[in-house]
């Protein structure tokens, strides 16, 4: 029977991801519905190209670091803690600042969620004692 989940590690946030600069999650875990990557910038860097979508709309969170975020010409800092949903359409790029950039970036086709947690969560049983390790 396949199984419903797969587990990767990705190491560490910094020092394994500078040595990649982008893993994208999907053929490693075997995504369907979206696409996740997770991605780093070092310090003063930047994507040196603006680029938008045919279809899918981009959620970029911002896991670490500080830096620059540029949609359609207009420019606003982002950091730790900032979430920014993109267009389609939308001309993008990003690049950090002082400090290096860990960030996520999960894109899906723009208009295609019907419903989402409450609407599509389905209550199954078990005990909470069963859910230990070991
Ligand atoms: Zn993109």
């Amino acid at each position: 029977m396949k199984k419903n989940y797969n587990v990767i590690n990705l190491g560490n946030l910094n020092a394994d991801l500078a040595n990649r600069s982008r893993i994208e999650l999907g053929d490693k875990i075997g995504l369907t519905g979206c696409e996740v990557s997770v991605n780093y910038i070092a310090p003063g860097q930047y994507i040196p190209f603006l680029h938008s979508h045919e279809l899918n709309e981009e959620v970029y969170i911002i896991l670490k670091g500080n830096g620059i975020f540029i949609v359609d010409g207009e420019k606003f800092p982002v950091q730790e803690g900032s979430v920014v949903r993109v267009a389609p359409s939308g001309h993008r790029s990003i690049g950090s600042e002082r400090e290096e950039l860990v960030y996520l970036c999960i894109q899906a086709q723009s208009d295609s969620l019907t419903q989402a947690t409450w609407n599509d969560g389905i209550r199954q049983g078990g005990e909470q004692s069963d859910w230990r390790l070991g």
